[in-house]
């Protein structure tokens, strides 16, 4: 056996679990949320009342705005893989090298939300709210878009 197979120990010295890959045993490993919901239902909200300051996030609107310095409402067809691609990367990278921070991740789709949840070991929470008050909301932001636009 070369001395690089596994098992490893975890990063953390003083802890003496040996584990078959990544870099930190489950109890090192920073917590992970993947946040579900359909647009307008609160989801970034709830990622900003529970999250602590350093935690990562994961959130498309921030990712595409960040990348495109345009106004939220309007995500141009051709970054959207774009930006899926790097959901995915983060994804990939969190389960090859676990991190001691806790992560929130922040998806619209149930299935997703589940498929990324038990990839790295997580948990899938359902942010939901009356179909009226999301409407409202939806409205409220439709209305800022065409605002924003007019300036
Ligand atoms: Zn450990």
């Amino acid at each position: 056996m070369s001395p690089n197979s596994p098992p490893y120990p975890c990063r953390i010295r003083t802890c003496s679990a040996l584990i078959a890959n990544g870099t930190l045993c489950p109890a090192h490993r920073g917590k992970v949320t993947v946040i579900y919901g359909p647009p307008g239902s609160g989801k970034t909200t709830w990622v900003e009342e529970h999250k602590e300051r350093g935690d990562l996030v994961w959130d498309f609107d921030v990712v595409m705005t960040a990348l495109t310095r345009l106004p939220r409402s309007e995500k141009p067809e051709e970054c959207i893989q774009i930006v899926l691609a790097m959901k995915d990367a983060l994804v990939r990278e969190m389960a090859d090298h676990s991190i001691e921070r806790a992560a929130w991740i922040i998806v619209t789709h149930e299935d997703d939300a589940r498929r990324i949840a038990d990839r790295l070991g997580g948990e899938a929470i359902e942010v939901s709210v009356a179909e009226a008050v999301r409407q409202e909301r939806l409205n409220e932001r439709h209305q800022q878009a065409v605002g924003a636009g007019r300036q």
